[in-house]
């Protein structure tokens, strides 16, 4: 079937689904395959379960009623959700980087969101299905897109690119994430300068924070113009504490907003969400507030308070750049206040595992913390650095002994890689108290 055709089916549907367990009257199911599954196996279901048609790649399938008969179901959604985005003739932003995208994402939708109506990606469907989700799933009036692109190897954000087809982009940071996936950093930063690539050789916009000098070399090497660049300007927002949430000032109107995440790296996110609000032209009172009023989901950098005690709840994710970033701005906050550390396994790591979890160690041990608590096989060899640190394997061994400690009026920054689970350590606490 021609895509102009599948094209004129979806209009028609009530939207794409992949999965059968929530199939709406009239969807269009789109059979993905993935490592341990095969949508195929479903689409005899899901007409049955409502759907009109079924976009299927298993031969036997083939001339079936309401079956759609395609060479490969992926790329078909791929070229339809670039079909679909050719309709439109507006602002496309595409986001990728290390560390920080959904928190970009989000800022920028509400900053944005005070003048246009913004289309951005739901939670963290950031990859070679979410991306095509996104698209397909942008309204008719939508007059801004926002993409964040994920990615843990090489050529998969020019993919995501020929599909989204940004218009304008930018790179939250070059760090250490997915350092197995890329091969190393020169790697990551030949994956994610695939989006400059993108943009030089359509014309597009980047913008750059000119005080990243790594995110800086990546575009200028490229020769990309124009570049707008962002950060060192007299209109760039003003930090004035990091920690435990960041402070700011508008220079512009000389007022202070006090927001609700922290770190030095939450102001950069800010200052790029506020810098691109600036070149759409949202009012500099109604960008600061949207930043200000920005509250993530648990566990991004979220301050909780539990009793006296004070939880920097970062068990979002963790890898060794963001590990750096959250321990060094914790490191800086200021208080007369007991400091704890609890960390856990970074993982995508492969053979860098070891050297990276050392290397975490090691700044731990040059910063000043009451108790350094370690959790998980990998770190492991982070001990090495830290005599006094506490290590636990066993979470229910790792909460009960962290009772007993009776903090009060503690500061406790929690920290690990998402499949580690440290957010427990907030509810321990929360069903303690
Ligand atoms: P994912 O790869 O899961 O999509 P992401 O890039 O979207 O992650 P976020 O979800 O925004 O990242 O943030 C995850 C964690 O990364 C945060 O909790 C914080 O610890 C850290 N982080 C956020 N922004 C930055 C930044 N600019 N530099 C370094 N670390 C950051
Ligand atoms: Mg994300």
């Amino acid at each position: 079937m021609e895509i102009e055709e599948l094209y004129s089916l979806f209009k028609l549907s009530s939207g794409i689904t992949t999965d059968t367990r929530n199939i709406q009257k009239d969807n269009l199911f789109f059979a993905l395959k993935g490592e341990k599954f095969n949508g195929n196996g479903f689409a005899e279901q899901a007409i049955q379960d409502g759907a009109a048609y079924a976009v299927v790649d298993d031969a036997s399938l083939k001339g079936k009623e309401r079956m759609i008969y395609c060479e490969d179901v992926l790329e078909t959604l791929q070229a339809l959700a670039r079909h679909h985005r050719r309709q439109f003739d507006i602002a496309v932003i595409a986001l990728t980087g290390s560390n920080g995208k959904t928190t970009n994402k989000e800022l920028l939708t509400r900053v944005l969101g005070q003048k246009y109506k913004v289309h951005a990606t739901k939670g963290n469907l950031n990859n070679h299905i979410g991306v095509p989700l996104t698209l397909l799933s942008m309204p008719d009036d939508a007059q801004v897109a926002i993409i964040e692109m994920g990615a843990n190897h090489q050529k998969e954000i020019a993919l995501l690119c020929s599909i989204a087809e940004p218009t304008h982009g930018f790179i939250t940071n070059l760090g250490k994430a997915h350092l197995e996936g890329f091969g190393g950093e020169e790697g990551i930063r030949k994956g994610k300068g695939e989006l400059f690539d993108f943009l030089k050789q359509s014309g597009g916009i980047v913008f750059v924070n000119a005080n990243d000098p790594k995110v800086r070399a990546l575009a200028e090497e490229r020769n990309i113009l124009p570049i707008v660049y962002y950060g060192d300007d007299e209109d760039a927002l003003l930090i004035k504490e990091e920690s435990p949430v960041v402070v700011f000032e508008s220079p512009v109107s000389g007022k202070t907003y006090t927001t609700f995440i922290g770190g030095k790296y939450n102001f950069d996110n800010m200052q790029t969400a506020h810098a691109i609000g600036r070149y759409f032209d949202v009012s500099e009172d109604k960008a600061c507030e949207a930043i200000a009023h920005y509250n993530p989901d648990n566990n991004r950098s979220q301050h909780v308070m539990v009793g006296t005690n004070h939880f920097i709840m970062d068990a979002y994710n963790a890898n060794p750049s963001s590990m750096e970033a959250s321990l060094k701005s914790f490191g800086a906050l200021k208080t007369d206040s007991p400091k704890v550390v609890v960390l856990g396994d970074m993982y995508e790591l492969g053979d860098y595992s070891e050297a990276e979890h050392a290397a975490i160690g090691k700044l731990l041990s040059e910063l000043k913390f009451d108790d350094v608590v370690l959790f998980g096989e990998n770190m492991k060899a982070a001990l090495a650095f830290l005599p006094k640190a506490y290590y636990f394997t066993d979470k229910f061994s790792m909460h009960n002994w962290l009772l007993d400690r009776k903090y009060e009026n503690t500061y406790i920054l929690v920290k690990g890689s998402r499949s580690t689970g440290l957010e427990s350590v907030l509810k321990a606490f929360q069903n303690a108290g």
